[in-house]
């Protein structure tokens, strides 16, 4: 291309310029475990494998507007209105519908930070204000000082738990105590990528559904990445008063829901025998890496996700290359930790030499 070419390109809006970029693990050799996405280790049922080879051979067609068998599915799995359900690409992609809606120029979103990464380019796209919230020492948001953040011009606060990276999570006290301090016009969304991990998965699901009643102004993230294993098909949803999934179902683009993710989360749901051992076979290795790594030394928070948070500083890049080492990725954060995946034995077992190497190198 010539100068004079390039200097009439198209120029991107100046947002673009400023957005951060989502990173994934680094390293030039495939490892051969990756620990670092927060990926299911176990491939999909037979169940579900069916119902995507039969929806793939009938990918001529369309899939159907807004996803609506798995809404019926979801509305009756979790008793609600299909009308309080939207369902899409994603939930990243269910996120950024819901900001579409309701952040924009010249408002806010708050959220904790570190958390998920997505969310500071979401809200930055959607032209909002990003506010992050620092956690507390012990790896949790800081609820009251997320509290304090909100201003006339908050139009929404993101609430992640179990949090990405740390692990922590929020109970339904907590959450209910803190909606009860923000205001009505301000939406509250509780991102529960990862709630099916937690030790008390089911109570909590039912408490955080519960809590819709009161309380309008609050949003449910799910998503069928992490314990029901379609991370690459890509299918999430929202739970909210109709009111609010209107507003975003109005925003979404049509069809955002392909065929084969959606066939295959209706497949997922009713697959209740394959969810259940992959959360107890990531639940025992939580557990196990846990004690295993605390028994070296480090301190790590508890988590309530298919992960755990090793808050190990400026040491994180030399653990990352220690573990990639060891054919495992992990996911460091520079000058604040790492995050390894739970729920391959085999992973986990090359996560710890990667750990014991780095510690026999001081470091
Ligand atoms: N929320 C959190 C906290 C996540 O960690 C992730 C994925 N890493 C997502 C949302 C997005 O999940 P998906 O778009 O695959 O549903």
């Amino acid at each position: 291309q010539t100068p004079e070419a390039l200097a009439t390109l198209p120029a991107p809006r100046d947002l673009v310029a400023t957005l951060p970029v989502y990173s994934t693990a680094g390293g030039t050799v495939p490892p051969r475990w990756r620990a670092s996405s927060n990926e299911s280790f176990r491939p999909p049922s037979p169940a579900v494998l069916a119902a995507i080879d039969a929806a793939a051979r009938r990918c001529q067609r369309y899939p159907t507007l807004q996803g609506e068998p798995l809404i019926s599915a979801l509305s009756s799995d979790l008793g609600v209105a299909a009308a309080q359900i939207v369902a899409g690409g994603g939930s990243l992609a269910v996120l950024q519908q819901l900001l579409t809606a309701f952040a924009g120029p010249g408002r806010e979103v708050v959220f904790a930070w570190r958390s998920y990464e997505a969310y500071p380019i979401l809200v930055r796209l959607s032209g909002a204000q990003d506010i992050p919230v620092p956690l507390t020492a012990g790896h949790g948001h800081d609820l009251p000082a997320m509290a304090a953040a909100v201003t006339a011009d908050t139009a929404a606060v993101i609430l992640c738990s179990p949090n990405n990276p740390t692990g922590t999570v929020l109970g339904a006290a907590e959450v209910e105590d803190f909606l009860a301090g923000i205001p009505a016009h301000v939406v509250v969304v509780l991102d529960q990528a990862y709630i099916e991990f937690a030790d008390d998965a089911e109570a909590s699901s039912r408490q955080s559904l519960a809590l819709l009643a009161a309380h309008p102004n609050l949003v449910l993230l799910r998503t069928f990445s992490k314990a029901y294993g379609l991370a690459g098909l890509r299918a999430g949803y929202l739970v909210s008063h109709p009111s609010i999934a209107a507003a975003v179902r109005a925003v979404s683009p049509p069809f955002g829901l392909n065929a084969v993710a959606e066939a295959a989360a209706v497949a997922a749901l009713a697959d209740t025998g394959a969810l259940a051992a992959n959360v107890s076979t990531v639940r025992e290795g939580r557990i196990a890496l846990h004690a295993a790594l605390a028994s070296r030394g480090l301190a790590l928070p508890d988590s309530g996700g298919n992960f755990l948070w090793l808050p190990v500083g400026e040491g994180s890049a030399a653990l990352e290359a220690a573990c990639l080492a060891q054919s495992v990725s992990v996911r460091s954060f520079a000058g604040e930790g790492v995050r390894v995946t739970v729920g391959s034995r085999d992973a986990e077992a090359a996560v710890l030499r990667g750990v014991d190497a780095w510690l026999a190198g001081g470091r």
